[in-house]
């Protein structure tokens, strides 16, 4: 892992933790995004390099939705940039931990993402991600 990329936050509403984001951080979001395969609607705050991503569910089966309905809004992965993701994957699994991605999926943001299950990494949700090529 080569640095922290961003912290994941899952959030019911998008727009209000916008204006909310925005209101903290002293700044607008710069982008926002939908990631249809991941049933989730994102918007991006870069904070001196590291981003914060809010995630928002767009429909009840999205991973999102099933976070919020079982812990509430909160933070929900810390994600670290990886130069080459599909050696990272491998190599967490030579380490012991649970990779609940075999391979590198579309992700928000320009990026190819894979999941540790949080079991394996003292129940936090792990995102590794690469810039895609
Ligand atoms: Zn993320």
């Amino acid at each position: 892992m080569e640095k922290l990329e961003h912290i994941g936050i899952a959030v019911r509403n998008l727009d209000e933790a916008n204006a909310l984001f925005a209101r903290l951080l002293g700044k607008p979001h710069y982008k926002i995004e939908t990631v249809e395969s991941e049933g989730v609607r994102t918007s991006f705050f870069d904070v001196g390099g590291v981003k914060i991503e809010l995630l928002e569910a767009t429909r009840p089966d999205s991973p999102i939705a099933k976070f919020i309905e079982k812990k509430g809004e909160g933070v929900h992965h810390l994600a670290f940039g990886v130069s080459h993701l599909a050696e990272s994957i491998s190599q967490a699994k030579q380490n012991g931990f649970v990779a609940l991605h075999e391979t590198p999926k579309p992700g928000a943001d320009n990026k190819l993402i894979a999941f540790l299950h949080p079991k394996t990494t003292n129940q936090v949700l792990v995102e590794m991600c690469q810039e895609k090529p």
